[in-house]
């Protein structure tokens, strides 16, 4: 499929990458366009303005945040204002429902096509094209992206007609994910103090009840302390939090544990360097607080 590629940061590049490697003829449009060279490489064409990333049938996102999608989707030469009739925008990243929303508005009325298809998995994942998506939107229009998503995916779960679904869904899975992050942090932080080997309790518990794949991947990096390089950054699982927080209260959906994941993100944000390190490092911050080493 002829379709633009917006955002080559740690998953884009990989995502962008395995739809050439498909055969899907591929323009990309990164802010820092050295980001761009070794899917020029590959294949990709360069689109030097967003503008040019919007000419074909379909035009992917995979921005940081919120302000990234909104400055690009709704500018005056964003894609909104570029991408033909028809054509279909797939909102990747991880945004606000607010947000998902009001895309969905502003491409219905330029005629245009909008489905959310936020991911589960970290770049490791996305490079091997085993990424888990969640979409939602118009059936025919996921249908008719199904090409693209067998190339960056291992599986896609459609979770229903109105895209910000998708992206509720997306948020609560994280917001989970970081309670994981949270409970091995202290768990390990309370073996360890005792003189118990980290790594050994960490094998015990993905071997016997705690098998599934975020208490293997989040307890070795806990184990080892190991937050550099970030994969997916701090700030960006603050994000996170605070977007579940934001659509809670506008559901009136109490959530005490999000409500603490969100000061824990503070205290590791606080800290001078915080922001560089992986988003697993609120892991070690229970450690720390028993006077443990420093993350
Ligand atoms: P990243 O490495 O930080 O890349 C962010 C991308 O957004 C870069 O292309 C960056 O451009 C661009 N960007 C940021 N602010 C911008 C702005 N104001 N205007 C224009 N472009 C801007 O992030 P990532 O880890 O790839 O994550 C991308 C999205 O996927 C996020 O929503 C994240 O929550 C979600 N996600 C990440 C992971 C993960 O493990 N990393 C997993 C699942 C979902 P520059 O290159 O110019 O900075």
């Amino acid at each position: 499929m002829k379709t633009g590629f917006i955002g080559l940061g740690h998953m884009g590049s990989a995502m962008a990458a395995n739809l050439v490697k498909a055969g899907h003829d591929v323009t990309v449009y990164n802010r820092s366009p050295e980001k761009s060279r070794a899917l020029l490489d590959l294949g990709a064409h360069e689109a030097t303005r967003v503008a040019d990333a919007c000419r074909g049938e379909v035009v992917i996102t995979m921005l940081a945040d919120d302000t990234a999608v909104a400055n690009l989707a709704l500018a005056n030469d964003g894609i909104v204002a570029n991408l033909s009739k028809g054509a279909i925008h797939i909102s990747m990243s991880t945004i606000s429902v607010a947000l998902s929303k009001k895309l969905a508005q502003a491409h219905a009325e330029a005629g245009q096509r909008f489905i959310a298809a936020p991911v589960f998995g970290r770049p490791d994942m996305a490079a091997a094209a085993k990424l888990f998506i969640v979409a939602a939107g118009d059936p025919a229009t996921l249908e008719a992206c199904q090409p693209l998503f067998d190339a960056l995916g291992q599986k896609t779960s459609p979770i229903g007609a109105e895209p910000a679904a998708a992206n509720l869904v997306k948020l609560s899975g994280n917001f989970l994910a970081a309670a994981v992050i949270e409970a091995l942090g202290e768990a390990i932080a309370l073996v360890g103090k005792a003189g118990i080997d980290r790594h050994a309790f960490v094998d015990l518990l993905t071997s016997t009840t705690f098998t599934a794949p975020a208490y293997k991947i989040y307890g070795d990096l806990i184990a080892e302390n190991q937050f550099q390089p970030a994969r997916f950054a701090a700030p960006l699982g603050h994000k996170d939090i605070r977007l579940t927080l934001a659509a809670a209260e506008s559901l009136r959906v109490p959530m005490p544990l999000g409500s603490l994941l969100h000061d824990r993100f503070l205290r590791l944000l606080a800290r001078q360097g915080g922001e560089a390190l992986d988003w697993a490092a609120i892991g070690g911050l229970a450690a720390q607080d028993a006077g443990g080493a420093a993350a």
